[in-house]
């Protein structure tokens, strides 16, 4: 029997909510599925809501919300998925790529050293839904010396008054950092709904507002939701109203919209999401936690401490002493078992595009190092425990296979 990397959770309760999308709402773009699931995420994160197409698209959109272009530099780590670094440099920003704490979430003494009189935004990562260090880093960024490197350069820059902080909370929804939840640490956390998430709308994501007086968050929603849809204060939903036909291009927008099929996968998952679906998701982290106790090779994740709780999006095994082509042998003896596994991720600088322009793996030894021995187990709902077990044993022989 196999065991796949990663699977949708498509229950009765998504089938049911995408078949009354198609049958009761005769909706199918930007409608009343996506105001519900806003609503409910809204509940999570305490903050308003504005869902888009994806992850991608949401931190660009905050990006350019503040204006942000050639000429600006925006500090990300190296260790997160590309679409950190291309949110940014698809405005035509820099991206300063910095290291990482063992914690593996952006070391906030790095930031310090990164920000001139150029840099914008700040990027932290949530990584596998391990919140990143925001106390800290809000800290720093508080520093007198730092503030005072911040030469606004838009309005919205000027108001803000300092590096605005827009978090990569694709894998974090769910997570607590000091009793917050994911949502209220950073000024705009941004969440992904991409098939392989906690929480999926097969593609998407989800921008929560968290913004400082003197904005007013449920103003710049309504802005963000016209600016998501190239401008335009209507939706076709709400144009389709009788009268309600004229409208305006306020902005220079972005087309990316959440259609209602989606949001519907969406909004049957997160309503159990917190009752049933993240509980499940933690019980599993700790089946792997327990399965792999007592064995000296396995440096096993965190899911929690005093300060932080994960949303236990990934689970991020590493192989004592392994390197990168021992780690690469474990994995084949893996999928020799029938074991989908994967690794988070390979650091940026190792990559074809951000090899071309300039960036050295060598600046990242930190990176490199939790990069190099790093291998990610299936965790998704649905998974059972003998799978899990399974999943357990096969890495535990291929590891001994791989001595
Ligand atoms: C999935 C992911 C993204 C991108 O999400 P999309 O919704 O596919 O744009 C960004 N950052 C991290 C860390 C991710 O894992």
């Amino acid at each position: 029997m196999s065991i796949r990397f990663s699977l949708p959770l498509i229950d009765a309760d998504v089938i049911a909510e995408v078949n009354d999308t198609l049958t009761n709402t005769g909706w199918l773009t930007t409608g009343p599925k996506v105001r519900l699931l806003e609503d409910e995420i809204s509940k999570i994160t305490r903050t308003p809501v504005l869902c888009v197409n994806s992850w991608t698209s949401g931190a660009m959109l905050m990006l350019r919300w503040l204006g942000i272009g050639p000429g600006d530099e925006v500090i990300i780590p190296a260790y997160t998925y590309s679409a950190t670094a291309l949110c940014a440099m698809n405005l035509g920003a820099t991206v300063v790529m910095v290291d990482v704490s063992d914690d593996v979430t952006i070391d906030p003494e790095k930031i310090r050293a990164a920000v001139t009189e150029r840099t914008k935004a700040v990027i932290p990562v949530d990584i596998a839904g391990w919140p990143a260090d925001y106390d800290a880093i809000h800290a720093v960024l508080d520093e007198p010396e730092v503030r005072a490197r911040f030469v606004p350069s838009t309005e919205r820059q000027e108001k803000l008054g300092r590096v605005f902080v827009v978090t990569d909370a694709a894998h974090s929804i769910g997570a607590v950092y000091k009793g917050e939840p994911a949502g209220q640490l950073a000024d705009a956390t941004v969440f992904s709904l991409h098939s392989v998430k906690n929480i999926t709308t097969g593609e998407g994501g989800a921008i929560a507002l968290n913004l400082p007086a003197p904005f007013d968050n449920d103003e710049e929603y309504i802005f963000l939701r016209a600016l998501a849809l190239n401008g335009q204060t209507k939706s076709a939903y709400e144009k389709n109203q009788p009268g309600a036909w004229r409208y305006d291009i306020i902005d220079q927008g972005l087309k990316v919209n959440l259609p209602d099929i989606g949001a519907a996968i969406g909004l049957a998952q997160i309503r159990k999401y917190e009752s049933t679906l993240l509980p499940d998701r933690k019980r599993m982290f700790a089946r792997y936690q327990d399965g792999f106790a007592g064995y000296d090779w396995a440096l096993r994740p965190i899911e929690k401490n005093a300060e932080r709780e994960s949303s236990c999006h990934l689970y991020m095994l590493r192989i004592s002493g392994a390197d990168e082509s021992r780690r690469d042998s474990i994995i084949e003896s893996i999928a020799r078992r029938g074991v989908g596994v994967n690794v988070h991720y390979i650091p940026m600088p190792m990559l074809t595009l951000f090899k071309t322009r300039g960036y050295r793996i060598e600046d990242y030894p930190a990176t490199y190092a939790l990069y190099a021995n790093e291998i990610t187990l299936p965790l998704y709902n649905g998974l059972t425990d003998d799978q899990i077990d399974e999943v357990i044993q096969a890495v535990i022989d291929s590891v001994e296979e791989n001595a």
